[in-house]
Protein backbone atom coordinates (compact mmCIF):
# COMPACT_ATOMS: atom_id res chain seq x y z
CA UNK A 1 0.00 0.00 0.00
CA UNK A 2 1.36 3.52 -0.50
CA UNK A 3 1.40 5.84 2.04
CA UNK A 4 -0.67 8.00 2.81
CA UNK A 5 -0.10 12.11 1.33
CA UNK A 6 0.43 13.61 4.92
CA UNK A 7 0.37 17.30 3.64
CA UNK A 8 -1.82 19.63 3.61
CA UNK A 9 -2.40 19.54 -0.38
CA UNK A 10 -3.35 15.52 0.34
CA UNK A 11 -5.54 16.39 2.73
CA UNK A 12 -7.68 18.89 0.27
CA UNK A 13 -7.35 16.57 -2.91
CA UNK A 14 -8.99 14.02 0.08
CA UNK A 15 -11.53 16.38 1.12
CA UNK A 16 -11.17 16.23 4.38
CA UNK A 17 -9.48 20.00 4.54
CA UNK A 18 -11.56 22.82 2.47
CA UNK A 19 -10.43 24.81 -0.43
CA UNK A 20 -11.87 27.80 -2.43
CA UNK A 21 -11.82 24.67 -5.97
CA UNK A 22 -11.43 26.48 -8.81
CA UNK A 23 -10.54 23.64 -11.66
CA UNK A 24 -10.93 19.71 -10.88
CA UNK A 25 -10.74 16.48 -13.27
CA UNK A 26 -9.41 13.33 -13.01
CA UNK A 27 -6.04 14.36 -12.96
CA UNK A 28 -5.36 17.87 -11.58
CA UNK A 29 -6.95 20.24 -8.72
CA UNK A 30 -6.47 24.07 -8.95
CA UNK A 31 -7.42 26.41 -5.58
CA UNK A 32 -6.80 29.52 -4.24
CA UNK A 33 -3.84 30.16 -2.57
CA UNK A 34 -5.07 30.98 1.10
CA UNK A 35 -2.51 33.49 1.81
CA UNK A 36 -2.74 35.39 -1.54
CA UNK A 37 0.22 37.58 -3.08
CA UNK A 38 -1.38 38.80 -5.51
CA UNK A 39 -4.84 39.61 -6.83
CA UNK A 40 -5.00 36.30 -8.56
CA UNK A 41 -2.93 33.63 -6.58
CA UNK A 42 -3.81 29.97 -7.86
CA UNK A 43 -2.19 26.91 -6.88
CA UNK A 44 -2.79 23.70 -9.67
CA UNK A 45 -1.52 20.37 -8.40
CA UNK A 46 -1.81 16.65 -9.44
CA UNK A 47 -3.88 14.97 -7.42
CA UNK A 48 -0.91 12.23 -7.38
CA UNK A 49 1.40 13.11 -4.86
CA UNK A 50 4.81 14.50 -6.22
CA UNK A 51 7.04 16.25 -3.38
CA UNK A 52 8.50 18.17 -6.24
CA UNK A 53 10.48 18.31 -9.66
CA UNK A 54 12.94 16.38 -8.32
CA UNK A 55 10.54 14.03 -7.37
CA UNK A 56 8.96 13.52 -11.10
CA UNK A 57 9.83 10.68 -13.03
CA UNK A 58 10.05 10.29 -16.92
CA UNK A 59 6.30 9.15 -16.58
CA UNK A 60 5.41 12.32 -15.16
CA UNK A 61 5.78 14.21 -18.20
CA UNK A 62 2.56 13.80 -19.89
CA UNK A 63 1.04 14.93 -16.14
CA UNK A 64 3.76 17.95 -15.92
CA UNK A 65 2.50 19.05 -19.18
CA UNK A 66 -1.06 19.11 -18.38
CA UNK A 67 -0.04 21.12 -15.21
CA UNK A 68 1.35 23.94 -17.01
CA UNK A 69 -2.15 23.86 -20.01
CA UNK A 70 -4.30 23.85 -16.92
CA UNK A 71 -2.59 26.89 -15.51
CA UNK A 72 -2.68 28.52 -19.04
CA UNK A 73 -6.58 27.79 -19.45
CA UNK A 74 -7.35 28.68 -15.74
CA UNK A 75 -5.01 32.13 -16.38
CA UNK A 76 -7.03 32.87 -19.49
CA UNK A 77 -10.56 32.43 -17.17
CA UNK A 78 -9.44 34.60 -14.80
CA UNK A 79 -8.67 37.24 -17.46
CA UNK A 80 -5.13 37.59 -17.55
CA UNK A 81 -4.34 36.94 -20.83
CA UNK A 82 -3.92 40.77 -21.89
CA UNK A 83 -1.80 41.47 -19.21
CA UNK A 84 0.26 38.31 -18.43
CA UNK A 85 0.50 36.26 -15.75
CA UNK A 86 3.81 34.51 -14.03
CA UNK A 87 3.84 30.70 -12.73
CA UNK A 88 6.34 29.84 -9.91
CA UNK A 89 7.37 26.46 -8.90
CA UNK A 90 9.27 26.06 -5.65
CA UNK A 91 11.37 23.32 -5.72
CA UNK A 92 13.23 23.04 -1.95
CA UNK A 93 12.98 24.50 1.13
CA UNK A 94 16.22 26.42 0.61
CA UNK A 95 14.14 28.16 -2.17
CA UNK A 96 10.58 28.44 -0.14
CA UNK A 97 8.67 25.01 -1.12
CA UNK A 98 6.79 25.10 2.38
CA UNK A 99 4.11 22.34 1.36
CA UNK A 100 5.56 19.19 -0.01
CA UNK A 101 3.24 17.91 -3.13
CA UNK A 102 4.12 19.39 -5.91
CA UNK A 103 2.14 23.14 -7.52
CA UNK A 104 2.33 25.73 -9.90
CA UNK A 105 1.68 29.16 -8.46
CA UNK A 106 -0.27 30.96 -11.20
CA UNK A 107 0.26 34.96 -10.18
CA UNK A 108 -1.70 37.78 -11.67
CA UNK A 109 -3.53 40.95 -11.50
CA UNK A 110 0.02 43.19 -10.71
CA UNK A 111 2.86 43.88 -11.97
CA UNK A 112 6.01 41.90 -11.08
CA UNK A 113 9.92 42.71 -10.91
CA UNK A 114 12.77 40.53 -11.88
CA UNK A 115 14.94 39.14 -10.81
CA UNK A 116 12.30 37.40 -8.32
CA UNK A 117 13.40 37.88 -4.88
P1 LIG B 1 5.18 26.98 -1.39
O1 LIG B 1 5.72 27.92 -0.34
O2 LIG B 1 5.70 27.23 -2.78
O3 LIG B 1 5.34 25.54 -0.95
O4 LIG B 1 3.64 27.28 -1.49
C1 LIG B 1 2.70 26.74 -0.63
C2 LIG B 1 1.49 27.63 -0.70
O5 LIG B 1 0.40 26.92 -0.15
C3 LIG B 1 1.62 28.94 0.07
O6 LIG B 1 1.47 30.02 -0.83
C4 LIG B 1 0.49 28.87 1.08
O7 LIG B 1 -0.14 30.10 1.28
C5 LIG B 1 -0.46 27.87 0.44
N1 LIG B 1 -1.31 27.14 1.35
C6 LIG B 1 -0.95 26.49 2.50
N2 LIG B 1 -2.01 25.91 3.06
C7 LIG B 1 -3.07 26.17 2.24
C8 LIG B 1 -4.46 25.84 2.27
N3 LIG B 1 -4.99 25.10 3.26
N4 LIG B 1 -5.26 26.28 1.25
C9 LIG B 1 -4.73 27.01 0.27
N5 LIG B 1 -3.45 27.36 0.17
C10 LIG B 1 -2.62 26.95 1.15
Amino acid sequence: MTEKNQTIFGKIIRGEVDADVVYEDDDTLAFRDANPVAPTHILVIPKQHVVNLFDAEDDHQALLGKLMLTARDIAEEEGLEEDGFRLVVNNGEGVGQSVFHLHIHILGGRSFSWPPG
